[in-house]
Protein backbone atom coordinates (compact mmCIF):
# COMPACT_ATOMS: atom_id res chain seq x y z
CA UNK A 1 0.00 0.00 0.00
CA UNK A 2 1.01 3.37 -0.35
CA UNK A 3 1.38 6.17 1.43
CA UNK A 4 2.12 2.78 4.22
CA UNK A 5 -0.05 2.85 6.97
CA UNK A 6 0.71 4.06 10.58
CA UNK A 7 -0.06 0.38 11.89
CA UNK A 8 -1.13 -2.89 10.64
CA UNK A 9 -1.80 -6.21 11.56
CA UNK A 10 -2.40 -9.17 9.09
CA UNK A 11 -4.22 -12.39 9.69
CA UNK A 12 -3.90 -16.06 7.92
CA UNK A 13 -7.78 -15.80 7.44
CA UNK A 14 -9.24 -14.66 4.51
CA UNK A 15 -11.92 -12.67 3.14
CA UNK A 16 -13.80 -14.10 0.18
CA UNK A 17 -14.84 -11.68 -2.13
CA UNK A 18 -18.34 -12.13 -3.76
CA UNK A 19 -20.20 -10.27 -6.21
CA UNK A 20 -22.70 -9.04 -4.08
CA UNK A 21 -21.45 -5.99 -1.66
CA UNK A 22 -24.20 -4.57 0.95
CA UNK A 23 -23.35 -1.18 1.97
CA UNK A 24 -24.35 -0.27 5.94
CA UNK A 25 -23.70 3.73 6.99
CA UNK A 26 -24.55 4.83 9.96
CA UNK A 27 -27.18 8.14 10.24
CA UNK A 28 -24.67 10.39 11.65
CA UNK A 29 -22.99 10.30 8.08
CA UNK A 30 -23.23 14.18 6.27
CA UNK A 31 -25.54 14.21 3.08
CA UNK A 32 -23.41 13.25 0.00
CA UNK A 33 -20.52 11.86 2.08
CA UNK A 34 -21.93 7.78 2.09
CA UNK A 35 -22.71 8.68 -1.75
CA UNK A 36 -19.74 8.78 -2.26
CA UNK A 37 -18.17 6.08 -0.46
CA UNK A 38 -20.71 3.57 -2.11
CA UNK A 39 -19.93 4.92 -5.58
CA UNK A 40 -16.20 5.22 -5.11
CA UNK A 41 -16.16 1.58 -4.07
CA UNK A 42 -18.68 0.24 -6.78
CA UNK A 43 -16.79 1.56 -9.10
CA UNK A 44 -13.58 0.92 -8.20
CA UNK A 45 -15.07 -2.94 -7.09
CA UNK A 46 -16.07 -3.50 -10.62
CA UNK A 47 -12.91 -2.11 -12.50
CA UNK A 48 -10.98 -4.59 -9.78
CA UNK A 49 -12.80 -7.59 -10.60
CA UNK A 50 -13.98 -7.35 -14.27
CA UNK A 51 -12.04 -9.92 -15.51
CA UNK A 52 -12.89 -12.74 -12.61
CA UNK A 53 -15.39 -14.90 -11.65
CA UNK A 54 -16.89 -14.04 -8.23
CA UNK A 55 -18.33 -16.58 -5.26
CA UNK A 56 -22.57 -15.12 -5.65
CA UNK A 57 -23.60 -17.03 -2.85
CA UNK A 58 -23.03 -14.96 -0.82
CA UNK A 59 -22.58 -10.89 0.13
CA UNK A 60 -19.91 -8.73 1.06
CA UNK A 61 -20.79 -6.42 3.84
CA UNK A 62 -19.18 -2.73 4.33
CA UNK A 63 -20.27 -0.96 7.48
CA UNK A 64 -19.24 2.53 7.15
CA UNK A 65 -19.65 4.56 10.40
CA UNK A 66 -18.82 8.35 11.91
CA UNK A 67 -18.45 8.26 15.25
CA UNK A 68 -16.69 9.32 18.19
CA UNK A 69 -13.39 6.80 18.79
CA UNK A 70 -13.39 5.01 22.28
CA UNK A 71 -9.35 6.91 22.53
CA UNK A 72 -8.00 9.63 21.88
CA UNK A 73 -6.79 9.36 18.35
CA UNK A 74 -5.20 12.08 15.77
CA UNK A 75 -6.73 14.13 13.24
CA UNK A 76 -8.01 12.33 10.09
CA UNK A 77 -7.59 9.08 11.75
CA UNK A 78 -9.56 6.01 10.40
CA UNK A 79 -10.17 2.22 11.09
CA UNK A 80 -10.31 -0.20 8.72
CA UNK A 81 -11.03 -4.06 9.98
CA UNK A 82 -11.20 -6.64 7.34
CA UNK A 83 -12.68 -9.70 9.06
CA UNK A 84 -13.56 -12.89 7.49
CA UNK A 85 -17.70 -11.90 6.87
CA UNK A 86 -17.02 -8.01 6.91
CA UNK A 87 -15.45 -4.78 6.47
CA UNK A 88 -15.58 -2.36 8.68
CA UNK A 89 -14.90 1.56 8.29
CA UNK A 90 -14.39 3.95 11.22
CA UNK A 91 -13.56 7.44 11.77
CA UNK A 92 -14.32 10.67 13.64
CA UNK A 93 -14.09 12.86 10.35
CA UNK A 94 -15.33 12.72 6.98
CA UNK A 95 -11.59 13.06 5.85
CA UNK A 96 -10.42 9.81 7.98
CA UNK A 97 -13.54 7.94 6.09
CA UNK A 98 -12.26 9.26 2.40
CA UNK A 99 -9.29 7.92 3.20
CA UNK A 100 -10.15 4.43 4.54
CA UNK A 101 -11.94 4.38 1.38
CA UNK A 102 -9.06 4.54 -0.55
CA UNK A 103 -6.78 2.26 1.71
CA UNK A 104 -9.57 -0.16 0.94
CA UNK A 105 -9.29 0.22 -2.85
CA UNK A 106 -6.15 -0.84 -2.54
CA UNK A 107 -6.42 -3.84 -0.67
CA UNK A 108 -9.03 -4.61 -3.57
CA UNK A 109 -6.66 -3.95 -5.73
CA UNK A 110 -3.78 -5.82 -4.29
CA UNK A 111 -6.37 -8.57 -4.31
CA UNK A 112 -7.39 -8.56 -7.80
CA UNK A 113 -3.95 -7.48 -9.20
CA UNK A 114 -1.80 -10.31 -7.01
CA UNK A 115 -3.58 -12.83 -5.42
CA UNK A 116 -6.12 -14.44 -8.39
CA UNK A 117 -5.85 -17.99 -7.96
CA UNK A 118 -4.56 -19.98 -11.26
CA UNK A 119 -7.83 -20.68 -11.89
CA UNK A 120 -9.94 -17.40 -11.81
CA UNK A 121 -12.62 -19.18 -9.57
CA UNK A 122 -12.41 -15.90 -7.39
CA UNK A 123 -10.09 -13.82 -5.04
CA UNK A 124 -9.49 -13.73 -1.28
CA UNK A 125 -8.99 -10.82 0.36
CA UNK A 126 -6.34 -11.12 3.89
CA UNK A 127 -7.74 -9.92 6.88
CA UNK A 128 -6.27 -7.19 8.45
CA UNK A 129 -6.76 -4.37 10.70
CA UNK A 130 -5.51 -0.89 10.00
CA UNK A 131 -4.76 2.08 12.04
CA UNK A 132 -3.70 5.04 10.06
CA UNK A 133 -3.40 9.16 10.36
CA UNK A 134 -1.34 11.63 8.39
CA UNK A 135 1.64 12.82 9.76
CA UNK A 136 1.51 15.86 7.84
CA UNK A 137 -1.52 18.13 7.55
CA UNK A 138 -0.45 19.73 4.32
CA UNK A 139 -0.10 17.03 1.53
CA UNK A 140 -0.14 19.05 -1.97
CA UNK A 141 0.19 19.14 -5.48
CA UNK A 142 0.36 22.08 -7.71
CA UNK A 143 -0.36 22.86 -11.30
CA UNK A 144 0.16 25.76 -13.30
CA UNK A 145 -2.61 26.10 -15.72
CA UNK A 146 -1.38 29.67 -17.21
CA UNK A 147 1.77 28.58 -19.38
CA UNK A 148 -0.32 25.68 -20.64
CA UNK A 149 -4.18 25.39 -20.18
CA UNK A 150 -5.49 22.44 -18.98
CA UNK A 151 -9.36 22.08 -19.28
CA UNK A 152 -11.58 21.29 -16.27
CA UNK A 153 -11.87 18.02 -16.94
CA UNK A 154 -8.45 16.89 -16.63
CA UNK A 155 -8.30 18.65 -13.23
CA UNK A 156 -10.96 16.32 -12.12
CA UNK A 157 -8.16 13.49 -13.15
CA UNK A 158 -5.58 15.56 -11.48
CA UNK A 159 -8.12 15.58 -7.99
CA UNK A 160 -8.33 11.36 -8.73
CA UNK A 161 -4.94 11.01 -8.46
CA UNK A 162 -4.13 13.06 -5.17
CA UNK A 163 -7.11 11.45 -3.75
CA UNK A 164 -5.67 8.06 -4.41
CA UNK A 165 -2.73 8.70 -2.62
CA UNK A 166 -4.44 10.87 0.52
CA UNK A 167 -3.23 14.08 -0.49
CA UNK A 168 -5.47 17.10 0.44
CA UNK A 169 -4.23 20.73 -1.03
CA UNK A 170 -4.77 21.24 -4.84
CA UNK A 171 -3.00 24.29 -5.85
CA UNK A 172 -3.85 25.99 -8.27
CA UNK A 173 -1.24 28.41 -9.96
CA UNK A 174 -4.02 30.62 -12.25
CA UNK A 175 -2.61 33.75 -12.97
CA UNK A 176 0.77 34.19 -14.84
CA UNK A 177 2.79 36.11 -17.32
CA UNK A 178 1.45 33.84 -20.15
CA UNK A 179 -2.06 33.63 -19.69
CA UNK A 180 -5.54 34.42 -16.97
CA UNK A 181 -7.54 31.46 -16.29
CA UNK A 182 -10.33 32.90 -14.07
CA UNK A 183 -13.85 34.19 -15.14
CA UNK A 184 -14.26 37.39 -14.03
CA UNK A 185 -17.58 39.10 -13.68
CA UNK A 186 -15.84 41.74 -11.59
CA UNK A 187 -12.92 42.56 -14.29
CA UNK A 188 -14.17 40.79 -17.49
CA UNK A 189 -10.86 42.05 -19.49
CA UNK A 190 -9.17 39.41 -17.72
CA UNK A 191 -10.38 36.48 -19.23
CA UNK A 192 -11.55 38.14 -22.43
CA UNK A 193 -8.29 39.42 -22.85
CA UNK A 194 -5.92 38.13 -20.58
CA UNK A 195 -6.60 34.53 -21.11
CA UNK A 196 -5.39 34.73 -24.94
CA UNK A 197 -1.75 34.92 -26.11
CA UNK A 198 -0.70 35.37 -30.00
CA UNK A 199 2.23 32.40 -30.34
CA UNK A 200 5.38 33.08 -31.97
CA UNK A 201 3.74 31.28 -34.99
CA UNK A 202 0.91 33.97 -35.08
CA UNK A 203 -1.51 31.18 -33.44
CA UNK A 204 -3.85 32.15 -31.03
CA UNK A 205 -3.40 29.90 -27.60
CA UNK A 206 -5.24 30.18 -24.52
CA UNK A 207 -8.80 29.06 -22.40
CA UNK A 208 -10.27 30.13 -18.88
CA UNK A 209 -12.58 28.44 -16.56
CA UNK A 210 -15.57 29.43 -16.27
CA UNK A 211 -17.53 30.55 -12.80
CA UNK A 212 -19.34 27.64 -13.05
CA UNK A 213 -16.35 25.33 -14.12
CA UNK A 214 -14.37 26.53 -11.13
CA UNK A 215 -17.23 25.70 -8.74
CA UNK A 216 -17.75 21.86 -10.26
CA UNK A 217 -14.03 21.59 -9.91
CA UNK A 218 -14.36 22.68 -6.00
CA UNK A 219 -17.82 20.20 -5.63
CA UNK A 220 -15.41 17.45 -6.79
CA UNK A 221 -12.44 18.07 -4.54
CA UNK A 222 -14.18 19.11 -1.44
CA UNK A 223 -15.75 15.36 -1.56
CA UNK A 224 -12.48 13.58 -2.34
CA UNK A 225 -11.40 15.35 0.73
CA UNK A 226 -9.11 18.20 -1.14
CA UNK A 227 -8.93 21.58 -0.53
CA UNK A 228 -8.21 23.89 -3.50
CA UNK A 229 -5.91 26.61 -2.89
CA UNK A 230 -6.52 29.65 -5.75
CA UNK A 231 -3.25 31.46 -6.86
CA UNK A 232 -3.41 34.81 -8.25
CA UNK A 233 0.44 35.71 -8.71
CA UNK A 234 1.22 39.57 -8.14
CA UNK A 235 2.55 42.01 -8.26
CA UNK A 236 5.13 40.11 -10.50
CA UNK A 237 4.11 37.34 -13.04
CA UNK A 238 0.79 39.59 -13.95
CA UNK A 239 1.51 40.35 -17.41
CA UNK A 240 -1.43 38.84 -18.63
CA UNK A 241 -3.47 40.99 -16.03
CA UNK A 242 -1.71 43.99 -17.41
CA UNK A 243 -2.44 43.23 -21.15
CA UNK A 244 -6.19 43.66 -19.85
CA UNK A 245 -5.25 46.57 -17.81
CA UNK A 246 -2.49 48.31 -18.70
CA UNK A 247 -3.03 51.00 -16.51
CA UNK A 248 -2.15 48.99 -13.06
CA UNK A 249 1.22 49.55 -14.64
CA UNK A 250 4.27 52.16 -13.63
CA UNK A 251 4.88 53.11 -17.28
CA UNK A 252 1.36 51.95 -19.05
CA UNK A 253 2.09 50.94 -22.74
CA UNK A 254 0.42 48.29 -24.65
CA UNK A 255 1.17 45.20 -23.07
CA UNK A 256 0.50 41.76 -24.47
CA UNK A 257 0.07 37.98 -23.05
CA UNK A 258 4.34 36.98 -22.45
CA UNK A 259 4.43 34.34 -25.43
CA UNK A 260 8.24 33.31 -24.25
CA UNK A 261 9.00 31.69 -21.00
CA UNK A 262 10.93 33.54 -18.45
CA UNK A 263 10.08 36.61 -16.04
CA UNK A 264 8.83 39.42 -17.11
CA UNK A 265 10.48 42.83 -15.52
CA UNK A 266 6.46 44.27 -16.14
CA UNK A 267 5.18 44.51 -12.97
CA UNK A 268 2.39 45.55 -10.90
CA UNK A 269 2.85 48.95 -9.70
CA UNK A 270 2.66 49.08 -6.00
CA UNK A 271 2.04 53.41 -6.28
CA UNK A 272 -0.95 53.76 -7.11
CA UNK A 273 -4.11 53.34 -5.23
CA UNK A 274 -5.91 52.88 -8.29
CA UNK A 275 -4.29 49.31 -8.37
CA UNK A 276 -4.46 48.70 -4.21
CA UNK A 277 -8.23 48.95 -4.77
CA UNK A 278 -8.17 47.02 -8.55
CA UNK A 279 -6.39 43.91 -6.40
CA UNK A 280 -8.35 44.49 -3.19
CA UNK A 281 -11.73 43.97 -5.20
CA UNK A 282 -10.25 41.36 -7.68
CA UNK A 283 -8.99 39.33 -4.50
CA UNK A 284 -12.98 39.85 -3.30
CA UNK A 285 -14.05 38.31 -6.13
CA UNK A 286 -11.49 35.15 -5.74
CA UNK A 287 -12.38 35.27 -2.19
CA UNK A 288 -16.39 34.74 -2.89
CA UNK A 289 -15.58 32.35 -6.17
CA UNK A 290 -13.15 29.85 -3.35
CA UNK A 291 -14.80 29.23 -0.45
CA UNK A 292 -11.78 27.69 1.31
CA UNK A 293 -9.93 29.04 4.03
CA UNK A 294 -6.80 29.87 1.54
CA UNK A 295 -5.80 32.24 -0.82
CA UNK A 296 -2.30 32.23 -2.47
CA UNK A 297 -0.89 35.64 -3.99
CA UNK A 298 2.50 34.21 -5.40
CA UNK A 299 4.99 37.09 -4.31
CA UNK A 300 7.89 35.58 -6.56
CA UNK A 301 10.37 36.69 -9.05
CA UNK A 302 9.23 40.47 -9.17
CA UNK A 303 12.18 42.43 -10.67
CA UNK A 304 11.67 46.16 -9.13
CA UNK A 305 13.24 48.40 -11.89
CA UNK A 306 10.34 49.92 -12.44
CA UNK A 307 9.48 50.37 -8.92
CA UNK A 308 12.98 52.61 -8.68
CA UNK A 309 11.87 54.63 -10.89
CA UNK A 310 8.42 55.29 -10.85
CA UNK A 311 7.03 58.13 -9.06
CA UNK A 312 4.14 56.61 -7.68
CA UNK A 313 5.74 53.96 -5.93
CA UNK A 314 8.56 55.73 -4.63
CA UNK A 315 6.24 58.42 -3.10
CA UNK A 316 4.87 55.39 -1.41
CA UNK A 317 8.10 54.39 -0.26
CA UNK A 318 8.44 57.45 1.42
CA UNK A 319 5.29 57.88 2.68
CA UNK A 320 5.34 54.81 4.70
CA UNK A 321 9.39 55.34 5.23
CA UNK A 322 9.63 51.50 3.67
CA UNK A 323 13.78 51.12 3.27
CA UNK A 324 13.57 49.83 -0.37
CA UNK A 325 11.67 48.37 -3.09
CA UNK A 326 11.86 44.86 -1.32
CA UNK A 327 9.81 46.77 1.60
CA UNK A 328 7.23 48.11 -0.35
CA UNK A 329 6.48 44.72 -1.55
CA UNK A 330 6.06 43.67 2.44
CA UNK A 331 3.80 46.61 2.70
CA UNK A 332 1.61 45.38 -0.40
CA UNK A 333 1.63 42.09 0.90
CA UNK A 334 0.44 43.32 4.68
CA UNK A 335 -1.63 45.38 2.94
CA UNK A 336 -3.68 42.46 0.83
CA UNK A 337 -3.04 40.12 3.78
CA UNK A 338 -5.17 42.27 5.92
CA UNK A 339 -7.65 42.91 3.41
CA UNK A 340 -8.12 39.25 3.04
CA UNK A 341 -7.87 38.73 6.64
CA UNK A 342 -11.25 40.71 6.88
CA UNK A 343 -12.87 37.97 4.62
CA UNK A 344 -12.01 35.27 6.82
CA UNK A 345 -9.36 34.18 4.39
CA UNK A 346 -5.76 33.27 5.54
CA UNK A 347 -3.02 34.09 2.95
CA UNK A 348 -0.14 31.77 1.55
CA UNK A 349 2.85 33.36 -0.28
CA UNK A 350 6.41 32.00 -2.38
CA UNK A 351 8.97 32.76 0.65
CA UNK A 352 10.33 35.92 -1.09
CA UNK A 353 7.61 37.12 0.75
CA UNK A 354 9.94 37.20 3.79
CA UNK A 355 12.75 39.50 2.12
CA UNK A 356 9.92 42.46 2.70
CA UNK A 357 9.68 42.04 7.00
CA UNK A 358 5.96 40.66 6.69
CA UNK A 359 4.18 39.56 10.29
CA UNK A 360 3.94 35.77 11.19
CA UNK A 361 0.27 35.45 9.57
CA UNK A 362 1.28 33.96 6.34
CA UNK A 363 1.96 30.96 5.62
CA UNK A 364 5.00 30.63 3.37
CA UNK A 365 6.26 28.56 0.64
CA UNK A 366 9.46 27.37 0.71
CA UNK A 367 11.06 26.68 -2.50
CA UNK A 368 14.16 28.42 -3.14
CA UNK A 369 17.35 25.81 -3.64
CA UNK A 370 16.68 22.79 -0.82
CA UNK A 371 14.28 25.28 1.14
CA UNK A 372 16.15 24.75 4.08
CA UNK A 373 17.09 28.60 4.48
CA UNK A 374 13.65 29.66 3.60
CA UNK A 375 12.17 27.09 5.86
CA UNK A 376 13.92 28.56 8.96
CA UNK A 377 13.72 32.31 7.95
CA UNK A 378 9.75 31.39 8.06
CA UNK A 379 9.75 29.64 11.40
CA UNK A 380 11.75 32.26 13.21
CA UNK A 381 9.45 34.71 11.96
CA UNK A 382 6.68 32.63 13.69
CA UNK A 383 5.28 31.74 9.88
CA UNK A 384 3.74 28.87 9.05
CA UNK A 385 5.26 26.91 5.82
CA UNK A 386 4.80 24.52 3.62
CA UNK A 387 8.10 23.21 2.02
CA UNK A 388 8.42 22.22 -2.02
CA UNK A 389 12.38 22.96 -2.72
CA UNK A 390 12.95 23.23 -6.32
CA UNK A 391 15.20 20.74 -6.96
CA UNK A 392 13.40 18.21 -4.96
CA UNK A 393 9.54 18.73 -5.75
CA UNK A 394 9.60 20.10 -8.93
CA UNK A 395 8.06 18.13 -10.91
CA UNK A 396 8.31 20.00 -14.09
CA UNK A 397 11.98 18.60 -14.04
CA UNK A 398 13.58 15.46 -15.83
CA UNK A 399 12.63 12.34 -13.77
CA UNK A 400 16.19 10.93 -15.41
CA UNK A 401 18.80 11.50 -17.87
CA UNK A 402 17.67 9.34 -20.68
CA UNK A 403 17.74 10.51 -23.91
CA UNK A 404 14.17 12.33 -24.60
CA UNK A 405 12.48 12.22 -21.36
CA UNK A 406 9.83 14.84 -21.07
CA UNK A 407 10.60 17.97 -18.82
CA UNK A 408 13.27 20.88 -18.42
CA UNK A 409 15.55 22.40 -16.10
CA UNK A 410 17.76 20.01 -13.80
CA UNK A 411 17.10 15.63 -12.81
CA UNK A 412 14.90 14.30 -9.61
CA UNK A 413 14.39 10.76 -9.28
CA UNK A 414 11.74 9.05 -7.26
CA UNK A 415 14.43 7.45 -5.66
CA UNK A 416 14.81 11.76 -4.51
CA UNK A 417 11.67 12.30 -3.83
CA UNK A 418 11.71 9.56 -1.25
CA UNK A 419 14.79 10.70 0.07
CA UNK A 420 13.56 13.73 0.89
CA UNK A 421 14.98 13.97 4.86
CA UNK A 422 11.82 16.18 6.82
CA UNK A 423 14.11 16.73 9.83
CA UNK A 424 16.21 18.99 8.46
CA UNK A 425 13.15 21.23 7.93
CA UNK A 426 12.04 20.71 11.49
CA UNK A 427 12.86 23.30 14.16
CA UNK A 428 11.95 24.45 17.47
CA UNK A 429 8.36 24.81 16.98
CA UNK A 430 7.45 21.77 15.15
CA UNK A 431 3.71 22.81 14.37
CA UNK A 432 5.05 25.87 12.14
CA UNK A 433 6.12 22.91 9.18
CA UNK A 434 2.51 22.12 7.85
CA UNK A 435 4.03 19.60 5.34
CA UNK A 436 4.70 19.89 1.60
CA UNK A 437 3.80 19.78 -1.92
CA UNK A 438 5.00 19.14 -5.68
CA UNK A 439 5.18 21.82 -8.21
CA UNK A 440 3.94 21.15 -11.46
CA UNK A 441 4.82 23.90 -13.45
CA UNK A 442 3.92 23.36 -17.25
CA UNK A 443 6.64 25.52 -19.33
CA UNK A 444 7.73 22.05 -20.93
CA UNK A 445 4.21 20.67 -20.29
CA UNK A 446 2.25 21.31 -23.26
CA UNK A 447 -0.81 18.32 -22.97
CA UNK A 448 -2.00 15.81 -20.63
CA UNK A 449 0.16 12.82 -21.54
CA UNK A 450 2.89 14.66 -20.65
CA UNK A 451 1.58 15.89 -16.74
CA UNK A 452 0.79 12.52 -16.12
CA UNK A 453 4.30 11.13 -17.15
CA UNK A 454 5.64 13.62 -15.44
CA UNK A 455 3.33 13.16 -12.05
CA UNK A 456 2.20 10.06 -12.02
CA UNK A 457 5.22 7.45 -10.80
CA UNK A 458 7.33 10.43 -8.16
CA UNK A 459 3.58 11.07 -6.85
CA UNK A 460 3.33 8.32 -5.01
CA UNK A 461 6.81 8.60 -3.14
CA UNK A 462 5.53 12.26 -2.33
CA UNK A 463 2.50 10.84 -0.97
CA UNK A 464 4.43 8.46 1.15
CA UNK A 465 6.68 10.76 2.82
CA UNK A 466 4.27 13.24 4.10
CA UNK A 467 1.90 10.88 4.83
CA UNK A 468 3.48 8.03 6.49
CA UNK A 469 6.99 9.84 7.22
CA UNK A 470 9.15 6.37 7.12
CA UNK A 471 11.26 6.49 9.78
CA UNK A 472 13.12 3.20 8.73
CA UNK A 473 12.91 4.00 4.56
CA UNK A 474 13.60 1.39 2.61
CA UNK A 475 13.12 2.61 -1.07
CA UNK A 476 13.64 -0.70 -3.13
CA UNK A 477 10.42 -2.18 -0.74
CA UNK A 478 8.73 0.84 -1.39
CA UNK A 479 9.59 0.96 -4.90
CA UNK A 480 7.98 -2.78 -5.33
CA UNK A 481 4.95 -1.72 -3.28
CA UNK A 482 4.70 1.56 -5.94
CA UNK A 483 5.54 -0.87 -9.27
CA UNK A 484 2.36 -3.07 -7.70
CA UNK A 485 0.19 -0.30 -7.54
CA UNK A 486 1.47 0.68 -10.95
CA UNK A 487 -1.86 0.99 -12.72
CA UNK A 488 -3.95 2.32 -10.00
CA UNK A 489 -4.21 5.82 -10.64
ZN1 LIG B 1 4.89 52.13 -9.66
Amino acid sequence: MIPSPKKMRVFKKSFWVTSKVLFQGDSALPTGLYEYIVGELDDFYAKAFKYIELDDDNVTTVAICLAPMHKKVPQDYYLLKVDPHEILMAAETPNGLIHATQTLKQHFWDTSFNQIDEYDTGADMRCLVIEDWPSYPWRGLHLDVSRHFFDYKFIRRYLDWMAALKLNKFHWHLSDDQGWRVESKRFPRLHEIGAWRKEQDGSRYGGFYTQRQIKLVLDYAAKRGIEVIPEIDIPGHAQAILAAYPELACFPKDFETLNVWGISEDILCAGKDSTISFLKDLFTEIAELFPGQYVHLGGDEAPKEHWKACPHCQKRIAKHQLANEEELQGWLVKTLAKHLQGLDKTVIGWDEILDGKIDSKPIVMAWRGDGIDAARLAHDNGNRYVICPNNKLYFDWKQSDFKDVPGAHGITRIRDVYGLDLSKYKFEHKKLFLGGQANLWTEYVPDNATAKDLVHDRLYALAEVFWSDPPDKDYEKFWRRSFELARFI
